[in-house]
């Protein structure tokens, strides 16, 4: 095929297909890669040079290029990432790079920021407020206006009179880099022997090749001092390091560490950051003045050009992978990156994923050990406590030796937590009188009471309506009973319990990200005594104070018909017991169940984590499970449940056949019906070798077209199976 080079293929950031063909103008000069705007029908669109045409289109059928952005070109490594995660996810190319683009602020360039410098002529007419202007320029150095306006306390007029009488001259500078680069030399840790083995280990893999390490160690043990000092090794061999952190908004913390460590903040990436300050991220990224990136899952898009670490805390957290749109796993995806970088990747975790232990047990990740906590620190001693004989009175969720333990701490002066991993007041609302269930209309779901805040509501879809005073199907009053417990409802009993204690409940429909990262620095602090929290409180955060930890359900994630169970099991409940005894006091942990010889309940008690991913592997491989095997969920969606089945049927008749591969369904989702949507799930698995996604595409594309509200959405790899 002959190219000319006067036509390119642009990937525009829309989900569609392929590349469009257009035609670069007299005097314009792209390359692979360069950002552009393109028409797409009647708007221009962000897109991005992909290289020759496809296909020879005629040539006055084609469009201009409106314009090429002046940036750097995005690296043939991002690209390639694009690709291959389009592939992988059967997601549009384009639209994987609007999670690249996603910032057009980025791409104007960045205003300059007005300045004043005295010019050594002294205005004729002095008077106080020139004075103070002239006071502060006195050095000689050119004065951002805002900061001279700051520190001079005068009006902007005052400032531009004075440029009228040739006192001050006015000057443009470029804008200030949105952070200072990052020095790995600032504040080097002192490791102990162990991490200082553990960062050999990591360093020992060849910076400029891929490799992996899964940093693999205790709850405390310290590996963020370790990956910082490889992250600080990267810096100063002058690539760029990204920190990825599965809640970002809450782990300010993190920010603050990485600061004492770098001696300058971390640039930052995640939602609650205004377009502006993404923009000027990016852009820096890009450019190469932001060195360092601590962000959320999306920051894997963003546009470096000389990566070379990629660190991935809380490895196994289920907030890596994105259940909306392009479906990827951050985890997953961080790993083909470093492939096509030559960067390496950090996978730091005290309770890795059971893929990620398997590949370490392979061989193909480095395995780094820390086994201790750093300092005088010790493990949580670890119990059991079995509802069936010792639980709690009826209507009443906390054990007598579990409120035995926490009174004592808290008389002790130390703190301690009470965890239940269900938000709300109750789960379940019914009416005593006729029997009525409280349901979400357009969900297959309980709406569950919130009693904080009065309403009832549905976890799936949101609908809320404030909590009825009468039962809406027979109208008696006050009859409405609440069956199970949420977090509010165990602060009650709390309440109850342990009136004198300082309590906080910590919930994410408690607050703003704000005000839940100052009940955090509160309980630092030692504010509380006894901490009433779901899920929020399991991640990352050193109470030193804290010295028990109650889990009141323990079962809770073993409930569902989800491969995964066992291991989410394991691991919400390994990091919620290792809150415990982050100082030199040793920590202990209850665990509220019902099934006390539940391998996961025998791993935690005996603290045999190696029993535990034995176990789950060896279940594993027996299933053909991931990572033995691999799994795909189809998701037929409509209006009407009908629609739904029969196409899914349908679907399931179309099914190519390979060698190895099963199909499961259709069946209705656990979850039947979502925001008004049946949902029938089918499953594809295949052997671990097999190309799953290329077969799913070419399932797809061989069945019938999708008409009218149907919708299929692929989820390869799926981690939920509601
Ligand atoms: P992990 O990430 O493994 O849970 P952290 O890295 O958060 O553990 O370390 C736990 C605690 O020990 C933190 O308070 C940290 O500041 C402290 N710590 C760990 N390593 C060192 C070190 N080398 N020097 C000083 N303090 C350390
Ligand atoms: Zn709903």
């Amino acid at each position: 095929m002959e190219h000319r080079p006067d036509i390119v293929a642009v990937m525009v950031g829309v989900a569609v297909e392929g590349p469009y063909s257009y035609r670069v103008p007299a005097g314009m000069a792209v390359v692979r890669g360069s950002i552009v705007a393109v028409p797409l029908g009647p708007r221009l669109t962000l897109g991005v040079v992909w290289g020759p045409p496809k296909d020879m289109v005629a040539h006055n059928r084609l469009r201009d290029i409106a314009m090429a952005y002046d940036v750097p070109p995005l690296s043939e490594e991002l690209l390639k990432l694009v690709e291959w995660v389009a592939r992988y996810t059967l997601a549009p190319p384009g639209q994987v790079l609007r999670a690249v683009l996603r910032s057009s602020e980025a791409l104007d360039t960045p205003k300059p920021v007005i300045a004043y410098r005295r010019t050594g002529r002294d205005p004729e007419k002095l008077t106080p407020a020139r004075l103070r202007v002239l006071d502060v320029l006195m050095d000689e150095m050119a004065w951002p206006k805002a900061a001279l306006i700051g520190a001079s306390g005068v009006s902007a007029s005052v400032i531009e009179g004075l440029e009228r009488a040739g006192a001050v001259e006015r000057l443009e500078m470029a804008a200030p880099p949105i952070v200072l680069p990052p020095d790995p030399d600032a504040a080097i840790a002192k490791l102990s022997p162990e991490q200082q083995a553990a960062l050999a280990q990591i360093s020992a893999l060849d910076p400029h090749k891929f490799g992996v390490a899964l940093l693999d160690g205790v709850t405390g043990g310290g590996k963020t001092e370790v990956f910082f000092e490889a992250v600080a090794e990267t810096l100063r061999a002058g690539r760029q390091a990204l920190i990825l952190l599965p809640e970002i908004a809450l782990t300010h913390t993190f920010l603050d560490r990485f600061t004492r460590r770098f001696g300058t903040r971390p640039a930052e990436w995640h939602s609650e950051m205004t377009p502006v300050q993404r923009g000027r991220v990016w852009r820096g990224v890009l450019d190469g003045t932001v060195r360092a990136v601590v962000g959320a899952r999306s920051a894997l898009f963003l546009p470096f050009r000389e990566l070379g670490m990629l660190v991935l805390d809380e490895e196994h957290d289920g907030a890596y992978k994105q259940s909306e749109g392009v479906n990827y796993h951050a985890r997953d995806m961080a790993v083909v990156r470093a492939h096509l970088a030559n960067a390496r990747v950090i996978l730091s975790s005290a309770t890795p994923s059971v893929e990620t232990r398997n590949n370490a047990n392979g061989g193909r990740y480095a395995h780094v050990m820390l086994t201790a906590r750093f300092a005088e620190a010790a493990m949580p001693n670890i119990t059991t406590i079995d509802m069936r004989v010792d639980g709690p009175e009826k209507g009443q969720w906390i054990a007598p030796q579990l409120a035995r333990e926490v009174f004592s701490a808290i008389e002790r002066g130390e703190q301690a937590l009470l965890f239940l991993n269900r938000r709300g007041y109750a789960p379940l609302t019914l009416c005593r009188s006729c029997g009525h269930q409280y349901q979400c209309p357009d969900c297959s779901a309980w709406m569950v009471e919130h009693r904080f805040r009065g309403v009832l509501m549905c976890h799936h879809c949101g609908h809320e309506v404030r909590t009825p005073k009468v039962c809406s199907a027979c109208g008696e009053a006050d009859a409405l009973i609440a069956v199970g417990p949420g977090i509010e409802r165990v602060a009650e009993e709390a309440a109850a319990r342990f009136p004198d204690a300082r309590r906080v409940i910590l919930s994410s429909d408690m607050g703003s990200n704000a005000q839940l990262r100052d009940r955090f620095s509160e309980i630092e602090r030692g504010e509380f005594d006894l901490i009433i929290g779901t899920q929020l409180v399991s991640k990352g955060h050193h109470f030193e104070k804290l010295s028990v930890v109650g889990v009141l359900d323990a079962d809770l994630g073993l409930a569902h018909g989800d491969p995964r169970a066992g291991e989410k099991t394991f691991q919400i409940l390994t990091q919620v017991a290792g809150r415990a005894g982050r100082a030199s006091k040793t920590g202990k942990a209850f665990l509220q169940t019902y099934h006390p010889d539940h391998p996961v309940m025998r791993a935690m008690v005996t603290g045999d984590r190696e029993a535990f991913y034995a176990h789950e592997l060896q279940a594993r491989e027996a299933g053909g499970l991931p990572p033995f095997g691999r799994l795909a969920a189809l998701i037929v969606s409509a209006n009407e449940h009908d629609v739904a089945m029969n196409y899914a049927k349908k679907l399931l008749s179309a099914a190519p056949m390979a060698e190895g591969v099963r199909l499961f369904g259709p069946a209705d989702a656990p979850i039947a019906m979502v925001r008004g949507r049946h949902r029938v799930r089918l499953l594809a698995q295949s052997g671990k070798d097999f190309d799953l996604s290329g077969y799913v595409r070419f399932w797809l594309a061989s069945a019938e077209k999708v008409t009218g509200n149907l919708r299929v959405q692929v989820d390869i790899d799926p981690m939920s199976f509601m």
